[in-house]
């Protein structure tokens, strides 16, 4: 059993690319996870995914402060080191790697990615330059690890679709594999934020899912056009006004514009607050 001695815990730059290339010179596949920490669960099945594909296998807890606008939780944001380096280690990683914002980015940083149109859709009209902030923090972390497969989320579906478009349009030499969504027994997503929901916002929270699935069962029994099938989602989360939806959206993978038509492999996306709280999810439509 790999025990919490046998993880490498990693600050600086230089220290992560001299583990790489021991771990390159004895033959290792670097499989990378990148994360901003406060694992859980769904961390953790990225991780074992990552070492099911590689023999050497990276994550990485950086909260990343480029892709929180000024009014948001960067600060509040979970932070839990001690608790990081036990699960990095359950989860059978081999290097957990957390630098610090300055060691990450020169403090005169003036280039970043910019994501086109895909990230000004969605969460990036509410979150402007969020997925700025995320392009730029996986480009950075990339060219630090040189992974050759790095293993993202399905909860964050348009991060993962531009990370895939980034690493497609800039030629990363990275294989991207989009892990599915790992959820609590009652259907949440899980997500570092669902240590904010406290009572009954928890319960709340699993109004999104059932919206979700809502959503799927009238579409598995026939219903193709999007306006009814919005309705049954945002009935769903009427139940409670509390629930505040920012979106619930049907779209095209890829793209992630919009259609009028659901079908097979069609995206359902949700974003909604409860107080001060955000929660996205999402399923892929199948008959
Ligand atoms: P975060 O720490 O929230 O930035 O997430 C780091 C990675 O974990 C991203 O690729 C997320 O999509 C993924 N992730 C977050 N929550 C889940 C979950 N419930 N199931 C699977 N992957 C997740």
């Amino acid at each position: 059993m790999r025990t919490a001695s046998d993880l490498q815990v990693v600050v600086r730059v230089a220290d992560l690319r001299a583990a790489v290339a021991a771990a390159r010179s004895t033959g290792a596949t670097v499989g990378f996870v990148p994360t901003m920490g406060a694992l859980h669960d769904g961390h953790l099945s990225l991780i074992e995914r990552a070492r099911q594909l590689c023999s050497f296998v990276i994550v990485s807890t950086f909260v990343n402060p480029l892709q929180f606008g000024p009014a948001e939780d960067f600060q509040r944001y979970p932070r839990d080191p001690r608790g990081d380096e036990a699960k990095a280690a359950r989860g059978g990683a081999d290097l957990l790697f957390s630098p610090s914002v300055n060691e990450m980015y020169p403090a005169d940083r003036a280039v970043t990615v910019a994501p086109g149109p895909v990230g000004d859709a969605w969460e990036g009209t509410v979150r402007p330059g969020h997925f700025a902030g995320v392009l730029t923090a996986v480009a950075t972390l990339f060219h630090i690890v040189g992974p050759d497969v790095a293993v993202f989320g399905q909860k964050d579906f348009q991060q993962a679709t531009l990370i895939t478009a980034m690493v497609r349009d800039l030629r990363f030499p990275v294989d991207i594999v989009i892990a599915p969504t790992v959820r609590d027994a009652d259907g949440l997503a899980l997500s570092s934020r669902n240590a904010f929901l406290a009572g009954a916002d928890r319960a709340r929270a699993t109004l999104l899912i059932a919206a979700l699935r809502a959503v799927e069962a009238a579409f598995r029994s026939g219903e193709t056009l999007v306006p009814p099938l919005h309705r049954v989602g945002t009935e769903i989360l009427a139940q409670d006004g509390a629930v505040v939806l920012d979106y619930l959206a049907f779209v095209a993978p890829g793209s992630l514009t919009a259609v009028t038509h659901a079908e097979p492999g069609t995206v359902v996306l949700i974003a909604a607050r409860i107080g001060a709280t955000r929660l996205i999810d999402n399923i892929v439509l199948t008959r």
